[in-house]
């Protein structure tokens, strides 16, 4: 990755840095005119002040790392330095940038076909659905995915602080570490420097932690996430850190029990296979719910 922050009156080209050349193809790829604008308009702004390569391409949405503008502000930019931490000094810069995530949800046609169910949760929200346009059903998503984590944010959970939604493009802060490296998500973590009780004791104590965010979502925020799984939970600083938020549902949506007995057993599987004594699945819903 890169770290040189770029000044002024730089294309868009010349920002979009990549890591090597696959991530440079992908880059060009799936940004399509639109998106291209918006990610423009972010660095114009002074949001952004460079767009590096791609962490994540996933069928709903890209995620690429990119560093904080001057323009940022000073209270976002603490915020995300408790998750990220600052880039390298680089000499000359005024104002060190903080890295950041940036997630471009996918506005071709078929990417968010599955998802339509979900919007049901709303009955406006469904009747505007309905009549929208692609790009529109996509911002919504969009504009999920952001209120979603303020409110998870706000109840204490560990999750990405969102900072500024433009139609389909969310930036938030990066969980990761000050090199810009991404946290791994649970589902890729080994511990191999410790014995097993060790990595035991480490996999219980995540265990309870998931169970007591999904109590304090439920309660709490009135959520259920409703895609909770070792691909959307990562491992920051010895606790695990709760995304991908946009298709979580109230707690008052007709399904949104069915979606949490979902939760539990993904949960429950996955751990289970890390060798930790979890609860009957019965026991954890009513420790949820009740
Ligand atoms: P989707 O699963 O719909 O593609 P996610 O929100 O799960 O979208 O993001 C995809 C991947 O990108 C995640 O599994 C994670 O590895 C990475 N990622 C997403 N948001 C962040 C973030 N704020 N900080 C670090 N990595 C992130
Ligand atoms: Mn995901």
């Amino acid at each position: 990755w890169g770290t040189t922050v770029g000044g002024g009156g730089k294309g868009l080209e010349d920002k979009i840095r990549e890591k090597d050349k696959a991530d440079r193809a992908t880059v060009e790829k799936v940004l399509d005119p639109a998106t291209r604008l918006i990610m423009l308009n972010l660095i114009n702004n002074e949001i952004l002040s460079e767009i590096h390569g791609v962490i994540s391409t996933g069928k709903e949405a890209n995620v690429y790392h990119a560093l904080s503008g001057p323009r940022m502000d000073e209270q976002r930019r603490t915020l995300a330095l408790e998750s990220g931490g600052a880039v390298q000094p680089v000499c000359g810069e005024q104002q060190q940038p903080v890295h950041l995530a940036v997630k471009v949800y996918k506005t071709a046609i078929l990417a968010f076909k599955d998802r339509t169910p979900y919007a049901s949760e709303d009955f406006r929200l469904r009747a505007a659905y309905k009549k929208s346009s692609h790009r529109q059903m996509v911002k919504m998503w969009a504009d999920k995915e952001m209120h979603n984590l303020k409110r998870i944010r706000a109840a204490g959970i560990p999750c990405p602080e969102p900072f500024h939604l433009r139609l389909h493009v969310l930036v938030m802060g990066l969980i990761g570490d000050s090199h810009g490296w991404p946290a791994p998500r649970l589902h890729n973590i080994k511990f191999e420097d410790t014995t097993l009780d060790e990595a035991l004791a480490t996999w219980t104590d995540m265990y309870r932690q998931v169970l007591g965010y999904m109590r304090i979502m439920y309660q709490r925020c009135k959520l259920v996430h409703a895609d909770l799984s070792e691909y959307n939970l990562l491992y920051h600083e010895g606790k695990p850190y709760v995304i991908d938020v946009s298709q979580a549902v109230g707690h008052e949506h007709p399904r949104a029990l069915d979606f949490l007995r979902l939760d539990i057993k993904n949960m429950s599987n996955f751990f289970e296979r890390k060798g930790v004594d979890c609860l009957p699945e019965r026991a954890v819903f009513n420790f949820i719910v009740l």
